[in-house]
């Protein structure tokens, strides 16, 4: 027993690192997805006002094009006005020209109206884009010792694993399966040393008779309040421990 023992202690030690550790890389996902909140907030606004200029100059290019042609079409009217020889042909020059000048002048009140959205959305986005990229520096650095981090903690703990699966397959199957049942259920801890009759996690103290049987070291007991498995840490055996 004394032996069995000896291996749940330093399985133990393995297994509270190792704890700590799975739960730090737990924690990896949600850190890196926090880092990016600001980043990516910005990134979708500046994507929004690009869309929103981009919509706007082509708006301006295509009510440009439709002036040219208009404009093209009054100086046919007054060409053709030049050299007019009847009051028909006269009367229909003049009513193109002046519709021609119409249409031009409500096009310039939208252009105009354009032209100030461009301008406003231009400044938008070259303001976004200067955050993103303030944002996008400040959380390159941090971004880079999390992932390091992260990859640090998987060497670790794979290489932790192997250690407690060669210790954890020298423990008796029933001992093995009721200590990780344990460990599971209690934060990884599931071994307690007793010293001068307490438990070590949960400092309650155990009755006389318990330690006694305790002393005696020829079987796995569990604590009386957290119900962890508990071994006599003052043995001159396990002392070193
Ligand atoms: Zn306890």
């Amino acid at each position: 027993m004394l032996e069995q023992i000896r291996l749940l202690v330093k399985l133990q030690v393995i297994d509270k690192v190792l704890f700590q550790l799975i739960q730090e890389q737990d924690e990896m996902p949600g850190k890196l997805a926090g880092l990016s909140l600001e980043e990516d907030r910005l990134t979708q606004a500046l994507a929004v006002a690009q869309g929103e200029l981009d919509s706007v100059r082509g708006q301006r290019k295509g009510l440009e094009t439709d002036m040219e042609t208009i404009r093209a079409r009054v100086r046919k009217a007054e060409t053709r006005l030049m050299a007019t020889k009847t009051q028909r042909e006269y009367r229909a020059a003049t009513a193109e020209i002046e519709e021609g000048k119409d249409a031009l002048k409500g096009n310039d009140d939208v252009l105009l109206e354009l032209m100030e959205r461009q301008e406003n959305l231009e400044s938008q986005v070259k303001r976004l884009s200067e955050q993103l990229a303030v944002a996008s520096a400040q959380v390159a650095g941090q971004r880079q010792e999390l992932t390091s981090r992260a990859q640090e903690l998987s060497t670790l703990i794979q290489g932790m694993t192997k250690d407690r699966t060669v210790l954890a397959s020298q423990v008796e199957q029933s001992l093995i399966s009721e200590y990780d049942f344990i460990r599971k259920a209690r934060q990884g801890v599931a071994l307690s040393p007793v010293k001068n009759g307490t438990c070590g996690v949960c400092h309650i103290d155990i009755t006389p008779q318990q330690f006694n049987e305790l002393q005696r070291v020829d079987k796995i007991m569990s604590c009386p309040s957290c119900k962890r498995l508990i071994y006599w840490a003052d043995a001159e055996a396990l002392a070193d421990l």
